[in-house]
């Protein structure tokens, strides 16, 4: 696949994306007292797919060199990574046993614990969303 039909794909393509990432973003609204964070992070993202699909289209207007498509995922990754915690603060395991959370879990909590942890805790459900985890160590576990 060139470059070009890349840039196809992605300006045709692309809205779906951000209204996927939106309609989510609708339903995390009933989810507002413990997910928070994570609906905003939805919301950033969708703004990221955003600002890639803005740029195909514009290559395609402009007829710009499809490579300069390479830049602006570029820029992406470099604005969703030093903004991590706020732009993915899914994970996928309970940060305190470490078992798979559920996918309503993941999506709609801010705490990233499992239920039975949680309710171990007794915190009540408007615990504030905990200080972003820093960034483990490479070659550490
Ligand atoms: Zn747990």
């Amino acid at each position: 696949m060139g470059m070009d039909q890349i840039v196809y794909t992605v300006a045709d393509h692309g809205p779906w994306l951000v209204v996927a990432l939106l309609t989510l973003n609708l339903g995390q609204r009933r989810h507002l007292e413990h997910g928070e964070r994570k609906r905003l992070a939805t919301l950033y993202l969708s703004l990221l797919a955003l600002g890639i699909f803005s740029a195909a289209q514009l290559i395609l207007l402009y007829d710009w060199p499809s490579a300069l498509l390479l830049l602006a995922v570029a820029g992406v990754v470099v604005v969703a990574m030093t903004n991590h915690a706020y732009v993915f603060p899914f994970r996928l395991r309970c940060r305190t046993c470490e078992v798979r959370l559920g996918i309503k879990r993941i999506i709609f909590y801010d705490s990233n614990r499992c239920a039975s942890c949680e309710r171990a805790d007794g915190e009540p459900a408007d615990t504030p969303p905990a200080t972003p985890t820093p960034p483990t160590p490479p070659g550490g576990r």
